[in-house]
């Protein structure tokens, strides 16, 4: 047994989420969790809104708000969504915290002590129109390593290559496409080639554990090959002041990136804080047995592979220039970090401008949770980017989930209510029974095994494998033809090895469909649930800031991994629908709502 930290990525507070996002960092990291949590480990699963940086500011001031009240509004929003899917975090918080300005700054300021934070002039730009300071994110143009057109004046959303702005070919402004004039300006870069080399060794050391998925194994290698100091600091009023003296109060704060990845540490600092015990988060981090996964989509690997690594390193005083560690004491580096690919919609890239979209929010409204998690874990972007489509979706739903968990579940509990209204006992199973168990019961270490290596698709392929496996034998077996006195021994028989079956089965899905397993739990005579579900909890600010709410749980109820007999004797009740058939026409409504909105992505 394991400390299993699961970092989950801090989704952006500039609007509501959508599916694309959650395929991405929530339903990976949750299906992992609480397999994690039923494999015996303790799990400390983090995260919390990403609430800084250009774009909320930006947008803040489009719709006449203070930057804090559209975060405000959209933390709350996506709390909400997230809650609504059974993410189970142990805590979803925010980066507006004073805790977690508290220890982004305590960062900053041992990094700066042990030299790996250099004051440099740089060129900042200006919109010649206006005077004022044009954020990196919003000027455009042409990245100079790839020759991709859209790149930002930070980031290439094609080659995934940290810029700066100053080095785009053809610069140009997004919010009124002048040209901007760049002027000199004082910021702190974090020392990255001091650094190269124990990254480097941490990442040869990862690469030989061979549990990292190649791709992200040798895009983090390339990208250490170009390594340039970077800027942690930005011409910006909104952010985490710099805790040094002469610039606190200066129009400059903390990269909305080099303090987001800081929000795994204050969010397992503030979970420690609200159980009463402040330093228990230090098993998860100082503890060199611990293990950590990070979950994000492709485009922010840079950010977990190299920056966060990089802040660890020189808080912890291991790079070229030495150092010793500050109150949090060595702080351990990413185990694995988990990147999946991009889920497109309908062939396109998300877009809400364009109305290529589908908000968290609207599948809540209007289908199953467990219809959306299914589709993720069974044809989402794991190792290779994938389309989501209304077709599909009501293809899977239907075909998959429908009629083929949903039907076996349904007809078991059927069979047992009307013909002894209780699981009946077993008489001596036969070979047919015997072989049925035994697949089933192999598929703990099968589908475990692929879970704990994040291949959830092979592993929820194989689930159904299994389901299918049993409805076969239901078919072979006919217990719906055996109605006389002196077949229902046998008759029983069959419904006893088909309830210990569907209650396998469930134990087995219930990562990845916990609303659906709990109510089959409930359908085969069960007792409260069998995957623990999260909550919205509104709790006071711990250092005196304003309340907000946060996604937290008790999962201590979390059955383990393995097969649990089940109790002749049961009472089954009066089977009950669980899930819902799609209609066909869902297919055409849908597309039709897909219209263009104003605001972009
Ligand atoms: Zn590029």
């Amino acid at each position: 047994m394991s400390k299993v930290l699961s970092a989950v990525a801090w989704p952006y507070a500039n609007g509501p989420r959508h599916i694309g996002h959650v395929a991405g960092f929530g339903v990976p990291s949750d299906v992992f969790s609480r397999y994690m949590r039923m494999a015996g480990h303790d799990v400390l699963m983090v995260s919390g809104t990403d609430e800084h940086g250009t774009p909320i500011l930006v947008a803040a001031d489009e719709q006449g708000v203070s930057p804090k009240e559209l975060a405000d509004k959209n933390n709350r929003v996506i709390v909400e969504d997230l809650a609504g899917l059974g993410l189970s975090y142990d805590l979803f918080t925010r980066t507006t915290t004073p805790n977690h300005y508290a220890v982004a700054q305590e960062m900053f300021t041992t990094v700066h002590a042990n030299g790996y934070m250099v004051e440099q002039t740089t060129s900042g730009a200006i919109s010649p129109s206006t005077g004022r300071t044009l954020p990196d994110r919003y000027i455009e143009g042409t990245c100079p390593i790839c020759g991709y057109a859209g790149a930002r004046g930070d980031q290439c959303d094609n080659c995934g290559n940290q810029l700066d702005a100053t080095e785009l070919v053809n610069p140009h402004s997004k919010i009124n496409g002048e040209t901007p004039v760049f002027v000199e300006t004082q910021h702190f870069f974090l020392d990255l080639p001091a650094l190269a080399e124990a990254l480097g060794e941490w990442l040869d050391e990862r690469e030989a554990s061979g549990t990292w998925r190649p791709n992200v194994i040798k895009f983090s290698q390339n990208i250490l090959k170009d390594i340039r100091p970077r800027a942690m600091t930005r011409d910006i009023d909104w952010g985490i002041p710099i805790p040094l003296d002469g610039w606190r109060d200066q129009p400059k704060r903390l990269y909305v990136w080099f303090d987001a990845v800081i929000g795994y540490l204050s969010a397992s600092i503030e979970w420690a804080r609200r159980t009463g015990k402040p330093e228990a988060w230090r098993d998860w981090w100082n503890d060199t047995d611990a293990l950590s996964y990070y979950f994000m989509g492709k485009d922010n690997i840079t950010f977990h592979s190299q920056i966060w690594p990089a802040e660890l390193l020189a808080y912890d005083g291991l790079g070229d220039k030495g150092g010793k560690p500050g109150p949090y004491g060595v702080l351990q580096l990413p185990t694995e970090v988990v990147s999946s690919e991009f889920l497109t919609m309908e062939g396109k890239q998300f877009s809400s401008s364009r109305g290529v979209v589908i908000y968290v929010r609207d599948i809540l409204e209007r289908y199953q949770p467990d219809a959306l998690r299914y589709f993720i874990s069974a044809a989402g972007p794991e190792n290779q980017d994938s389309d989501f489509t209304w077709a599909e979706f009501v293809k899977r739903t239907n075909g998959e989930l429908v009629a083929g968990w949903g039907n076996l579940v349904n007809r078991t509990a059927t069979m047992i209510h009307r013909s002894f209204g209780q699981i009946p006992a077993a008489a001596e199973l036969n070979a047919d029974d015997k072989a049925l168990l035994a697949t089933v019961n192999e598929g703990f270490a099968t589908v475990g095994a692929l879970i704990e290596r994040h291949r959830q698709k092979q592993a929820i392929g194989e689930i159904m494998r299994v389901v299918a496996e049993v409805n076969k034998y239901v078919t072979d077996q006919a217990p719906f033809k055996l109605k006389a006195d002196d077949e229902r021994e046998r008759l029983g028989t069959i419904l006893h090895v088909l309830a210990q079956a569907v209650s396998d089965c469930t134990t087995m899905l219930s990562p990845f469909l916990p609303h659906s397993c709990n109510q089959v739990h409930l359908a085969m005579g069960g007792q409260g649930v069998i995957a623990p579900m999260p909550r919205i909890d509104e709790v006071d600010d711990l250092d005196g800031g304003d309340g907000y709410p946060i996604i937290t749980g008790d999962y201590t109820a979390t059955p383990r991994w393995e097969s649990r007999p089940i109790t002749a004797g049961t009472p089954i009740p009066k089977p009950f629908p669980i899930f819902t058939k799609l209609d066909p026409s869902v297919v055409d409504e849908e597309l039709e709502r897909l219209k263009p909105e104003t605001d972009d992505e």
